[in-house]
């Protein structure tokens, strides 16, 4: 017989041979001459960290799986709404249905398309008790957030551990991307010195959004994430980009090298690490709900929780989260007792319910 082998022997070694299902599954990005084999080993080696699995999030999420990220850290602190899914490619009507965490719906989803990575999802509040925890070990991190405090808390996280990561924000049909590597270039406090006065800047619950500008901060962000990972430095864009989808333009600006006095990367102060007494809350802008983070996380038992509460409202229970619909109020509990008060736009009526109902 010699070297002749039937196709199906072949094919049946190639199956059995991890190395072959690795140059099968990624043939089209290793023959891209910016990746290459080497590229692609160095992507299946690495962790990239996600933080929010909205729509810039899950877009990122799924783009970084398909193209072999050998694990993907998923952090989102929310669950899948159906006002979600014109957007927010990776989830489903059943996602919607079930209230499932985002973390959770974006790493079920990945399995269906690429088993071969690992996923980490966490359903976390990202803040200063859980940012450095969360960064450890990562090679590069992406903005999928939406809010300018969470940006801070990640920037003063990544100049301090050197960790590069990729600034990207969308709303309307405008886009904006930046990629901070640590001490080489500028960093977000360096270009924004302070963040927009609330009520000023328009946000994606007054002014909407439209999925194509997603996708187009969401590849730039991707593309610059693999390039940082397969080590191609000299391919990033190097620039504040700005897109937007609908007028037709496209700009590149210099933010120039790291700024001297600024207080993050000059001074090396990382303020926002600093940790905060008492409970956290946020008002989750243009969802007419309240989030509260206990100070002090605990781990709340659903079914005890459960009891308590059937007697005074209707209780839905699932794996992740446990939801209490009383009068025009809905409370959805996590097991860290984080909980989003929707039905208020009010703080202290948020914090009356949670004492009331939750306890503390
Ligand atoms: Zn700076």
């Amino acid at each position: 017989m010699g070297g002749c082998r039937s196709a199906e022997e072949l094919v049946k070694s190639q199956i059995e041979n991890p190395k072959s299902k690795i140059a099968e599954r990624y043939s089209r990005q290793i023959l891209f001459t910016g990746i290459g084999a080497e590229g692609q080993q160095r992507l299946i080696d690495s962790r990239a960290l996600i933080i929010g699995c909205g729509a810039l999030g899950s877009a990122q999420a799924e783009a970084l799986a398909r193209a072999g990220v050998g694990r993907l850290r998923l952090v989102d602190r929310d669950f899948v709404e159906t006002s979600n899914l014109q957007r927010q490619t990776m989830f489903t009507e059943s996602d919607a249905a079930e209230r499932m965490p985002k973390a959770i719906a974006a790493a079920n989803h990945i399995r269906e398309f690429n088993s071969e990575i690992e996923t980490e999802p966490e359903i976390v509040d990202v803040n200063n008790s859980n940012i450095e925890r969360l960064i450890e070990d990562c090679d590069v991190v992406l903005d999928g957030t939406d809010n300018f405090a969470t940006r801070y808390l990640i920037n003063d996280a990544c100049v301090k551990h050197q960790v590069n990561w990729i600034y990207g924000a969308a709303v309307g049909s405008y886009g904006v991307t930046m990629t901070i590597r640590p001490h080489q270039t500028a960093c977000l406090r360096c270009v924004f010195e302070e963040a927009p006065p609330a009520a000023s800047a328009p946000t994606c619950d007054t002014a909407g959004v439209i999925m194509p500008i997603i996708n187009v901060v969401a590849a730039v962000q991707v593309s610059e994430a693999m390039k940082l990972l397969t080590e191609r430095t000299e391919e990033l864009h190097q620039s504040l980009m700005q897109f937007d989808v609908w007028r037709n333009e496209w700009r590149k600006i210099n933010p120039g090298p790291p700024a001297i006095d600024c207080p993050t990367c000059g001074l090396g102060r990382f303020d926002t690490l600093k940790s905060t007494a008492g409970n956290i809350e946020a008002v989750l802008c243009g969802r007419n709900a309240i989030q509260i983070s206990p100070s002090v996380p605990a781990r709340v038992d659903f079914q005890s929780l459960a009891e308590r509460l059937r007697g005074v409202g209707e209780v839905k229970v699932n794996d992740y989260l446990l939801r209490f619909r009383t009068g025009e109020y809905e409370l959805t509990v996590f097991q860290d007792a984080r909980s989003i008060i929707r039905g208020t736009n009010e703080m202290n009526t948020a914090r009356s319910l949670y004492a009331k109902y939750i306890g503390n």
